[in-house]
């Protein structure tokens, strides 16, 4: 097994970093990560101004996994999402979906007992999940605080144990990075943060050679999520409607509008998050109608 201790963070994803460990097709690969407020919050009287925001977002790696290749597509198993006992929440005037309406700001650490997350005398059920896991992009950096074709901070509440995710590979080795870790977070995280944790993320990696999707997709028991992302709701939306359409013409071997007419029967658009300057929507196909193959061009 590999281990890429917490110490090994980068706040970009970027082919300029130096790879912290190598793995091959197959192996499996145990990420320590620090929580998205840079491990910085351990009090509820800590004032928001001393948080350091060069510290935040930090995603453990890059992994260097061998024979990816641009044009391959990383295949990333989520084995176990194991997180920390103690988790923060804040809210912050400006952010999130009511930003208008915050006054000022407020932290409030919580704790996990007996399994579940502690929240006043509310007992909440949690589902441990990654929100920062990418590769780098073609070029240039992309900031762990942002998503893109790369993966990035995407929120996605799916991507937890047992979810297999697909990424784009852009540069060799693919360098995957993982971070931000939630012990709970409900489609949206509606203030601009969910219960930021530190802990520890094992994968199994692969590679499928000779082809990659357009956004990093995900898969469950029973579906095919594709992640995209936009400026706003809407350019999330069509995005990720017109990758759906394309998958079901190509799975079912329809003409547009009538894979435009079965999207809209079979399709479910969910919402990832809606607080960052890119908002993320996904778009959920059952098995029954569509493969990889069909989500995966060449
Ligand atoms: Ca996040």
């Amino acid at each position: 097994m590999i281990l890429i201790p917490r110490s090994n963070v980068i706040y970009s994803f970027s082919s300029s970093h130096k790879p912290e460990a190598f793995a091959k097709p197959g192996d499996i690969v145990v990420f320590e990560t620090i929580d998205a407020l840079g491990g910085q919050i351990r009090s509820e009287d800590v004032s928001i101004n001393e948080i350091d925001w060069g510290k935040v977002n930090p995603a453990t790696g890059p992994l260097y996994v061998e024979d990816a290749e641009p044009g391959d597509t990383l295949v990333v198993d989520i084995t176990d999402v194991e997180v920390e006992k103690e988790s923060v929440i804040i809210v912050v005037p400006g952010y999130g979906v009511l930003h208008d309406k915050v006054t000022k700001p407020k932290v409030k650490i919580l704790r996990l007992i007996n399994g579940n997350l502690v929240f006043n005398s509310l007992a909440i059920d949690v589902r441990p999940m990654i929100g920062v896991i990418g590769v780098a992009p073609e070029s240039g950096e992309a900031p762990t605080g942002t998503l893109g074709e790369h993966g990035g901070n995407m929120d996605v509440a799916l991507i937890t144990k047992g979810t297999r995710l697909y990424l784009p590979v852009f540069v060799r080795g693919a360098l995957l990075a993982i971070g931000d870790l939630h012990v709970v977070q409900g489609d949206g995280e509606i203030c601009v943060s969910a219960a930021e944790v530190s802990g520890k993320v094992k994968v199994r990696v692969n590679v499928i050679k000779g082809k990659r999707p357009k956004y990093p997709i995900l898969e469950t028991n029973d579906r095919f999520a594709i992640l995209a992302y936009g400026k706003t709701l809407d350019e999330a939306a069509y995005r990720a409607s017109e990758a759906a359409v394309e998958a079901l013409m190509k799975a079912q071997n329809l003409s547009f509008e009538e894979a435009y007419m079965l999207a809209s029967l079979v399709v479910d658009l969910r919402i990832n998050q809606v607080v960052d300057p890119m908002k993320g929507i996904r778009a959920e196909i059952p098995k029954k109608y569509v493969s990889i193959n069909d989500l995966l061009y060449r």
